[in-house]
Formats: structure tokens, sequence, C-alpha cells
């Protein structure tokens, strides 16, 4: 197919434009990082980060037949009984499912696995280990279990990035839900610092046992404060500004 060179030559120039953060008036200096790319995500939703965000992104909830058969396809060996006070903090969980229209669809199971760990199994289990519920409090633990529900949002995708090893693609998906669990957390009154200090306390206390098999997901917890904070400077209409931070350690000139 023959395209005219004016044609050609306009759409180099559009993506020039496009791609060059300068010329778009930001000082991203490096737009390919996952925090940089979840934050685009954001901007581009155009959203304040309010509960409508989660409402806009969240899928149908899995059948109760289906959710019935992952729960009973769960081993039981590690399945602890909660005690009295693991089951007041998880009840407090109860405001944040409502958000994501998951009240009852959503399974819980305390485990033992032998470091802090909290995550959603099959989209239909959240699975909370005894760690974890002793290390965070009930805001913190509802602001994890807020960032697990997110996962929903971009389910197939992260199965996606994870059978192609794509590490970056499955750094940028956990921001994504962190910047989801803010704006679900927003409307309840906590902010960025919950979030924050759960997923620092989480970090360092896996990091101390030595339990950080999964930590390639992520990206370092100071790059991951960091866009907490930005994503949190975006939803308040402040968004330019927070681009401009993830820059790699030597920069070009230019
Ligand atoms: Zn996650």
């Amino acid at each position: 197919m023959k395209v005219p060179v004016a044609v050609v030559t306009m759409v180099l120039v559009d993506l020039t434009l496009v791609a060059d953060p300068a010329a778009a008036g930001h000082r991203v200096l490096d737009v390919g990082h996952p925090a940089a790319l979840a934050l685009a995500f954001f901007e581009r939703a155009q959203m304040d980060g309010g509960e409508a965000l989660v409402r806009r992104l969240r899928p149908a909830p899995l059948s109760p037949e289906l959710k019935a058969a992952v729960v009973a396809s769960l081993p039981s060996e590690g399945e602890l009984q909660a005690t009295d006070a693991e089951r007041a903090k998880i009840a407090t969980l109860d405001a944040v499912f409502e958000i994501y229209d998951r009240k009852n669809a959503i399974a819980i199971k305390v485990i033992d696995v032998g470091h802090a760990f909290v995550g959603l199994h099959a989209r239909t289990v959240l699975l909370l280990s005894r760690d974890a519920l002793s290390l965070v409090d009930a805001d913190e633990l509802q602001a994890l279990a807020a960032h697990e529900l997110a996962h929903e949002l971009f389910w197939d995708e992260y199965q996606a990035a994870r059978a192609e090893r794509a590490a970056g693609r499955i750094q940028e998906l956990e921001l994504r839900c962190d910047g989801v669990a803010l704006s679900a957390l927003r409307g309840r009154g906590h902010g960025a610092d919950t979030l924050t200090r759960a997923v620092s306390k989480m970090t360092r206390y896996n990091e101390r046992l030595g339990a950080t098999a999964t930590a390639g997901a992520y990206v370092s917890l100071k790059e991951r404060t960091r866009f907490i904070k930005d994503v949190t400077a975006l939803f308040d209409g402040k968004g330019h500004v927070a681009l401009s931070g993830y820059a790699p350690e030597e920069a070009p000139s230019r």
C-alpha cells in the first residue's frame, strides 16, 4: 500500500510529540518506569480517585457455584481457626467489601505460611496469614484488603504478565492496585498514610525473615511509597508535578 509521504511525516511528528514528555509539559525522564505507567493509567482514567473509580472498573462477581468450588478445592493444610481478636479485625473489612460490591462474595481464610501474607486466591478467597493479622492494625488491614480486591480489576492482565514473566508489567499492575485501593479508602477517611504504613510493615517484616520470594513483583519500597504519594496528588488534581520523579539513576543529557 502506498502512503503519501506527507501523511507519514505527520504521523511521525505526532508520535514524537506524544512520546516526548518534555514536549507534553512534563519533566518525566523515565516514561517506561512501572510507576510512571501506572500513574499514566490513572491520569487517562480521568478520575478523582473516589469510589466511582472502583465502581467503574470492578467486574461482575463470580457465581456462588464457582466460589463454592474454589473454596472446596483449597487444601485445609495450614488453615487456622481465627481467634476472637482476629475475627474482630476481619469484621472491619466488611466496609471494604461493600465498596467493591463483594460482600459475601469473597471467603476469608486465616492461614499460617511463616511470614506476613495477604492475597486474593482465584478472585474468591482472601487469604490472611496470622503474621499479617498480628502485624497490622484494623485500618492497615483494610488498606491491604483494598489492594487485594483491586487485583480482580486487572485479573486477566496480571495472569498474562505472569505467564510472560513480564516483571515490569507485574510491578505496574501492583501499583495500579495501590491506586485503586487508595480510591476505595479515600471515602472512608483513609489516605496514603494508611496504605504506606501497611505495605512498609509487611515488606520490612518479611525482609527480616528473609521471606522475599515475591519481592520482585513490586518496585522498591521507596518507589512504592513515592508512587502512593504521587497518585494521591494526581487524585487531588496536582498530577503533573507528580510525574517528575521516576528518573533513571543517570539521566541522559538532552
Ligand atoms: Zn498485589
